[in-house]
């Protein structure tokens, strides 16, 4: 089955074997190549390179979670992502053999697992160093612009906060530590995790759609249609969404995708919504390469009121201006209505258990208690009800500004009444 698995993905990114090569082709599925994936699955005189021992995993997830605390440490302190794991090492992380998966040090295979794996870019540590750093600034095969960090930064576009930085392949399932710090189980292809309908498969497996490189933008191709009997008050962002609902969603352990978001015509909070993607701005230094401002959200009708449905990723000090939608009038006029951190939004994500500065303001949506994953955090999107002092006037249309604070704002969904 797995067998079958790695043969077809191979099979799917062949067309474009003869621009990126099979090195490209590794890097996409996991970064392995698919013949060490085939061989290893299949012939058990290759399975001393993986553990399937749940405390081998275990002991590993610790390690990870000491390798997070210190790459965050280490961005907080350099404003930028380490080169290299082994950057980390004495400052972030004393002990050098943290970067040594506690398997494969274990096994005695030290010296053979890393011979075989250092051909391999996220494995081209100058120093010693077991696991898959998936933000080194190798290039990748065949596209001598796109560095392992920047192919991993327009994934990041398309999955989110989920998208490993570090993996460990000594086990059986892999073991992921995720951008945002959670631990993940996948098969060697972990974009797998985050397919719910077969053309996410298609698009998160393909190199040069995900890089921008192919004739079709990824994110259009990963959001749902929009359902016939929408009405115009609902208003169409197709044109405009930027990032999938993944964003929203988290894995558990075992790398389950909870789907903690509402999707589709769904009424929140006695409005109806369109809610299929998102038009995600960037805030300073945010890690994902979205834009400031997003210009042509097309209104073209009058309304006493407009329903915003939004969110932030990371959070502000209370009171701060973090976005502004600005109402452009037919006549030429505008309106500027600002989003204004604890009072109109906070961070997405709610983790249970930690006091919050205030309560304001009531979040609109808020993921039900099974979904809350393993780090036991809930989803939270606000709506923002503005009104409109010229309901006589046409809208044209709405643009959508980030301030540039430390919160990245993203829109869900707009309605007008
Ligand atoms: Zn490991």
């Amino acid at each position: 089955m797995r067998f079958a698995k790695l043969t077809r993905h191979g099979t799917l990114s062949s067309a474009m074997l003869g621009l990126v090569g099979g090195f490209g082709l590794a890097v996409a599925g996991g970064l392995l190549h698919p013949s060490w994936g085939t061989a290893a699955e299949d012939d058990g005189a290759k399975t001393e390179y993986y553990s399937t021992d749940p405390a081998f995993r275990e002991e590993c997830r610790l390690r990870l979670g000491r390798i997070h605390e210190a790459i965050l440490k280490y961005q907080k302190e350099h404003k930028a992502l380490p080169r290299w794991l082994s950057d980390l090492v004495p400052e972030y992380v004393n002990d050098p053999n943290v970067l040594v998966c506690p398997y494969v040090h274990k096994s005695g295979i030290a010296k053979k697992y890393r011979d075989k794996f250092v051909v391999f870019p996220v494995f081209a540590d100058p120093k010693f160093c077991t696991y898959a750093y998936e933000f080194c600034l190798q290039p990748i095969s065949g596209l001598p612009a796109v560095t392992c960090r920047s192919y991993k930064q327009s994934q990041m576009v398309l999955v989110g906060f989920g998208a490993p930085i570090v993996r460990c392949l000594a086990h059986r399932p892999v073991l992921n530590l995720a951008f945002d710090g959670s631990l993940y189980e996948s098969d060697v292809f972990w974009e797998d995790n985050f397919v719910r309908v077969p053309e996410d498969e298609v698009v998160l497996h393909d190199i040069l759609l995900t890089v921008g490189r192919a004739d079709t933008q990824p994110v259009p191709r990963m959001i749902q249609p929009r359902e016939a009997q929408a009405s115009a008050r609902f208003l169409d962002l197709s044109k405009q969404y930027n990032a999938t609902m993944l964003h929203l969603g988290q894995l558990d352990l075992a790398g389950n995708l909870l789907q903690t978001f509402p999707e589709g015509l769904t009424n929140i909070g006695g409005v109806k919504f369109d809610v299929r993607g998102l038009i995600h701005l960037t805030g300073r230094n945010f890690p994902i390469p979205f834009p400031e401002r997003v210009d042509g959200i097309l209104v073209e009708q009058k309304c006493a009121q407009i329903h915003f449905l939004h969110g932030a990723m990371f959070s502000a000090a209370p009171g701060t201006r973090i976005a502004s939608y600005v109402v452009h009038y037919q006549d030429g006029r505008t309106n500027e209505v600002p989003v204004v951190y604890g009072r109109d939004v906070r961070t997405q994500w709610h983790e249970l258990g930690r006091k919050e500065e205030g309560e304001a303001p009531k979040p609109a949506w808020i993921s039900p208690p099974k979904l809350e994953g393993p780090r036991r955090r809930a989803l939270r999107l606000y709506r923002m009800d503005w009104k409109n002092l010229r309901p006589e006037v046409e809208i044209k249309e709405i643009r959508f500004v980030s301030h540039l604070t430390d919160v990245a704002p993203f829109l869900v969904a707009v309605t007008l009444e």
